[in-house]
């Protein structure tokens, strides 16, 4: 699944450190929801020399705009530090480039795009999207800021301009005569520092006609599945569809269909057209923004919530590894993933209960988790080192992870699947 996450946002950087407002409307009401403390980068692995190094931590905080609803952390991790070691993949998963293929096989049809037309991808990364365009005859722009990824597209075929997104290449782009008929964005306003950059560059490169089609994990499903590990500091911003539809209003866009997709743990994909052009709001965009007024979208309480059900899960799975410990069992943990960090680090799990880590990925192989420092190993080492317990961090593979560990499991392992409910499998 790592061929999924781009180097970087796309966008532009802005200056790092604290806000002091809201990313998106500026407000200075930002009340706290929950606090994950100073935490390593969730991406950072240490090599065996680094351990003896200092390892740089940042304020994890999430706040809700009482403004605008927008829920965002308040620290902006210099991208040179949070994409500094950035290692590409090149094969996106066949899951995931079956749904470009979808999207745009589907968009091509409904708005009639052909030779005259033209779809862009900010952080287009390897042309992954994009190539699904050229294959239906459509003229196509990728922006990706990643020089060796965009030359990997260049040689695909794929138009690629080599440059963060923002207000200010969106207006050169635009100054040049660029107009796109469709814009994707996949995955990329959650990391956006400058968001009223980027939203303004859309409007910048869109036709008056043109549509936005743009995905995001949805706030709503990281908060119904205490999906708290999905905070890290790369994710600067989760969204509902009333904050968003704000921030793009406030830039002449119009969001006049969503969709709800089950990528991600939860997202949802939204179309915007510049406002004059717009279509009618969909019943899914009204019945949506109901719904979100029905659960609280721009209540505090809503939020605070949330906070309440991670130190319940915190107090169970910290008593249940510790009890486990005292009647001497053996346990290891699965998947060096940020989300994996973000949980040991906060849950304060580490050495003392875990013996290892493994990983799939042999790239992380023999390097160290950010924090808690436990060695990264391939999944066979449960095989051939048997602890009684493996701590699942990857949960939201776990039927496909637990499938392939059948053997180890066969053997009388058993696997701690922590979120939505921890249970012991
Ligand atoms: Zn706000």
């Amino acid at each position: 699944m790592s061929g999924a996450v781009a180097p970087s946002s796309g966008a532009a950087p802005v200056a790092s450190g604290t806000i002091s407002g809201c990313r998106a409307c500026g407000s200075d009401r930002l009340l706290p929801v929950l606090s994950l403390g100073n935490t390593p980068l969730a991406n950072a692995l240490l090599t065996e020399a680094e351990l003896a190094g200092p390892e740089p931590t940042y304020p994890l905080d999430l706040v809700f705009c009482e403004a605008c609803s927008l829920v965002q952390i308040t620290e902006t991790v210099p991208p040179e530090q949070l994409f500094g070691e950035y290692l590409y993949f090149s094969s996106f998963s066949e899951t995931m480039l079956r749904h470009a293929e979808t999207i745009v096989g589907r968009l091509v049809a409904e708005r009639g795009l052909g030779p005259d037309s033209l779809a862009v991808e900010v952080a287009s990364n390897d042309g992954y999207l994009l190539q699904y365009y050229l294959r239906a005859g459509v003229p196509v722009l990728g922006v990706e800021p990643a020089g060796n990824i965009a030359r990997v597209a260049e040689e695909r075929g794929v138009r690629t301009v080599h440059d963060f997104f923002g207000a200010e290449s969106a207006a050169r782009l635009a100054g040049e005569g660029v107009r796109a008929d469709v814009i994707h964005a996949n995955n990329v306003l959650a990391h956006v520092a400058d968001l009223n950059g980027v939203v303004q560059g859309f409007r910048a490169l869109l036709k008056d006609t043109g549509t936005t089609c743009i995905e995001f994990p949805y706030v709503k499903d990281m908060i119904d599945g205490a999906e708290f590990d999905t905070i890290y500091h790369e994710h600067l911003c989760y969204f509902s569809l009333a904050a968003l539809d704000r921030l793009f209003r406030r830039h002449d866009l119009v969001i006049w269909n969503v969709e709800r997709l089950p990528i991600h743990g939860g997202s949802l994909r939204v179309f915007a057209t510049p406002a004059g052009s717009a279509p009618e709001p969909t019943d899914a965009v009204r019945a949506l923004l109901a719904e979100e007024q029905g659960w609280g979208v721009d209540r505090p309480d809503f939020y605070l919530g949330f906070a309440g059900r991670v130190e319940r899960l915190k107090q169970e799975l910290t008593s249940l590894v510790a009890r486990l410990k005292g009647e001497g069992r053996s346990i290891a943990a699965y998947g060096a993933s940020a989300k994996g960090s973000t949980l040991l680090n906060y849950f304060g799990i580490g050495r003392e209960t875990l013996d290892f880590m493994v990983d799939r990925s042999t790239v992380k192989q023999g390097r160290y988790t950010p924090g808690t420092h436990l060695r990264i190993e391939a999944p066979e080492a449960l095989r051939e080192r048997r602890p009684d317990y493996v701590l699942l961090l990857t949960w939201n593979f776990a039927d496909e992870i637990l499938e392939q560990q059948a053997e180890y499991r066969r053997g009388g392992g058993r696997f701690i699947v922590p979120i939505p409910e921890l249970r012991v499998v």
